[in-house]
């Protein structure tokens, strides 16, 4: 993805054509914390290759490193993912004190593993410190679910939403916020959010008796796992051809990576998760590691992208909070 393109402009060059090249930061309103790559779970959609047999695990000390950084300065949310971050030993320790920071606090968990001993009691933990919980559900169609991310994940979802609902997640005014991720099921963009959203709402609470509150839709980026399945079924080159066609200029201002720095397991410092998935660390002179964290030469760095970032701005923009414009 990197190196082809196709007959298309690179990224670069297609940013630079309307006066937006080069791409810089304008703040860091969110730090994204990636626990680790180890998961139960293995999604064919996963642009982080998780799973099982994966060892990488954040250490306490790069942990304790982010919550210094974070109490210094006043960023505003706290984005906790991985793999699966509950597999991580240090989490529970680590919500406390970031929920001592008053800040939003996210964890994009799978759901499925807060079912099971020993990681039940996060089901107390995520509720009594206010975490938001995002999840992914490529479709609220089980067999459709089940194909991307594994047979019996969709039943488990549900059961965990069902749990988390009882506690207040997902309902009107209660301040417990569960937020749904959908990726298209295949080689194609995703639809409307607004439209799939109230389809989701309607679809889940009719059939599973589920509530939720916002869905987000996220485009899948040629990278990991989504790579492979691409290439395997011979979907890259018309999915290059898509993101490539669907350009939005109106998203390039919205892509995450200008508000947004994610630190890997060993606390390497990378503009989103899907640079970190590519080894592109943080460049142009800032540090690339958060143990020399510098805001001077991070807040405003110039982004490093490639033909990846042609996934960010295509159709209606996506980030890990959604679309990002309003088309
Ligand atoms: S998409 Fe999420 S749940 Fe699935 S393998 Fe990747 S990290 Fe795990
Ligand atoms: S892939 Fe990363 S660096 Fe590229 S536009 Fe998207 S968020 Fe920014």
């Amino acid at each position: 993805m990197l190196g082809r393109i196709g007959d298309s402009p690179s990224f670069a060059r297609r940013i630079r054509a309307i006066n937006k090249f080069p791409l810089t930061a304008k703040g860091i309103d969110i730090l994204q914390i990636n626990l680790g790559s180890i998961c139960n779970l293995s999604c064919r959609h996963c642009h982080v290759n998780a799973g099982p047999a994966r060892s990488e695990i954040m250490s306490r000390p790069i942990l304790a490193k982010c919550l210094e950084v974070l109490s210094s300065l006043p960023i505003a949310t706290i984005d906790i993912t991985g793999g699966s971050p509950e597999m991580n030993p240090h989490l529970e320790w680590f919500i406390h004190e970031a929920a001592g920071l008053n800040r939003r606090l996210i964890v994009r968990s799978n759901l499925t593993l807060l079912l099971d001993a020993p990681y039940r009691h996060f089901m107390d933990v995520f509720t009594q410190n206010k975490v938001e919980i995002v999840t992914s559900l490529p479709d609220y169609m089980e067999v459709k679910s089940d194909r991307q991310r594994g047979a019996g994940v969709f039943s488990r979802v549900i059961e965990s939403l069902h749990e988390l609902n009882l506690r207040g997640y997902g309902v009107a005014g209660s301040g417990m916020f569960i937020d749904i991720v959908h990726n298209p099921v295949g080689a194609y963009l995703p639809g409307s959010q607004a439209a799939l959203e109230r389809e989701y709402h309607a679809r889940l609470l009719a059939e599973h008796g589920v509530h939720f509150n916002r869905l987000f839709c996220l485009t899948n980026l040629p990278v990991g796992r989504y790579l492979d399945y691409l290439i395997e079924s011979d979907n890259l080159d018309d999915y290059l051809s898509t993101l490539c066609r669907s350009f939005n200029p109106a998203a390039v201002d919205n892509v995450m990576c200008r508000t947004t720095l994610s630190v890997g397991w060993d606390g390497s410092l990378y503009d989103c998760d899907f640079n970190q998935m590519l080894g592109l660390t943080v460049n142009h002179g800032a540090p690339k590691n958060i143990m020399t964290f510098d805001l001077e030469k991070l807040k405003n760095r110039e982004i490093v992208i490639n033909n990846h970032c042609y996934g960010c701005v295509a159709g209606s923009g996506s980030s890990c909070q959604g679309t990002t414009t309003g088309i």
